[in-house]
């Protein structure tokens, strides 16, 4: 079996040369070669003798999940189906906005957790991304956007927010991030990689010992009631809990805030109560506000609250002097919006409602 480079991070690498009895250095020349110029063949890298890149091809590879979509919105978003094995793929987003770009990846196939309104919980679990599988995300759409002579980077921001509980697959989102924060990869700061949770409480302690970047907690509700009803993790870590555990974080992280992610249900938990109920969470933590509309798809059982009513509810948090932004819809025509990643992959091949299984992909005839 050959390795492939890019589950390792700088420190794996290193040992990697280092049990092939070669200087730790190389580790530095072929993660710049692989993640900063996106080589994906070793006979491109000309600073390295022959002899070295032919053994290199005999041990190790460079392996990505196969491109099987892509598709490109009126509003510039980009979405990428990325085939991972014969029977998944997951969904990696590209979204422009004047000064930055944000890359939104996944880091697992399916989720175990099962939120009352999200597509990704619906269609189940499936099984943990690699490192490889994950940083690739971000490898794939640096190849494909590419960089114009003197122009910005296209990828100024990554969010795990694509499909799964990043904190449930720590072990290969690690590797990941160190990849994503390291300058001889990517090169990016800590505070320009959001890790988004539903609450994993030990997952949230253990990121930040071993790489705090940025975090966002999908809160979702004020009370324990309704939050358990919405999500269902909230029934094994609270809301008490989940604030110190935010707090906790705080200690670690690169920023001086949580963002508070709030999808807006009609009806469920959209009214000016539910906002004030709000103000008590945010005078225990220090946290920004992000109203995400909810994104239907099909039998989903809930609709997206008005525009009316989602700008009250943000004015309700900003007279308490609170940071509120109001996230835009983007990509639906691709259906590359929070909550829609490869879902209609699914349901245009088992259009049972709420069945559990593998994210199928066709396979090529
Ligand atoms: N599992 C992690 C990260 C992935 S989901 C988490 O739950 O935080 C990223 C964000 O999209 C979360 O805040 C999630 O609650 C939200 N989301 C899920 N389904 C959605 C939908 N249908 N409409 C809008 N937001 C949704
Ligand atoms: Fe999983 Fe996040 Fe979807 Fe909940 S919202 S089911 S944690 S991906």
């Amino acid at each position: 079996m050959k390795v492939n480079l890019l589950d390792l991070d700088r420190s794996a690498m290193e040992r990697w040369f280092a049990q092939t009895g070669e200087k730790p250095f190389r580790a530095r020349q072929v993660l710049r070669w692989i993640h900063q110029r996106g080589a994906a063949e070793f006979d491109a890298m000309s600073d390295i003798a022959r002899s070295l890149r032919t053994r290199l091809a005999e041990d190790a590879e460079i392996r990505a999940p196969e491109i099987v979509g892509d598709s490109t919105s009126a509003d510039g978003t980009r979405k990428w189906l990325l085939k991972v094995d014969g029977a998944n793929a997951v969904d990696c987003v590209y979204i422009p906005e004047t000064g930055r770009g944000t890359l939104c990846i996944s880091s697992q196939a399916g989720c175990t957790l099962d939120c009352a309104f999200c597509s990704t919980g619906k269609q189940g679990f499936n099984r943990n991304l690699t490192s490889a599988e994950i940083v690739a995300q971000l490898w794939i759409a640096n190849r494909l956007l590419g960089r114009k002579q003197g122009a910005a980077r296209p990828i100024t921001n990554v969010v795990l927010m694509g499909m799964g509980e990043p904190m449930l697959n720590l072990d290969a989102l690690i590797p990941a991030l160190k990849l994503m924060l390291d300058d001889d990869a990517y090169g990016l700061s800590r505070r320009r990689v959001t890790v988004s949770t539903s609450g994993v409480i030990p997952g949230m302690d253990r990121l930040a010992g071993e790489c705090p970047v940025a975090l966002a907690v999908s809160l979702h509700a004020p009370d324990d009631e309704l939050r358990d009803a919405i999500v269902p993790i909230n029934r094994k870590y609270p809301l008490r809990d989940l604030l110190r555990a935010c707090n906790r974080y705080l200690e670690r992280a690169p920023r001086d805030f949580i963002t508070f992610e709030y999808v807006m249900l009609d009806g469920v938990n959209d009214s000016p109560a539910h906002a004030r109920a709000l103000l008590s969470i945010a005078a225990k933590v220090r946290c920004k506000f992000n109203l995400i509309p909810f994104n239907p798809f099909p039998n989903s059982g809930f609709e997206r609250s008005s525009p009316e009513t989602i700008r009250r509810f943000a004015e309700i948090l900003q007279r308490a002097g609170l940071t509120v932004t109001t996230r835009k819809t983007r990509g639906d025509a691709i259906d590359a919006a929070c909550g829609q990643l490869a879902g209609r992959v699914s349901d245009r091949t088992r259009r049972t409602a709420g069945r559990r299984g593998t994210i199928p992909v066709r396979e090529a005839a």
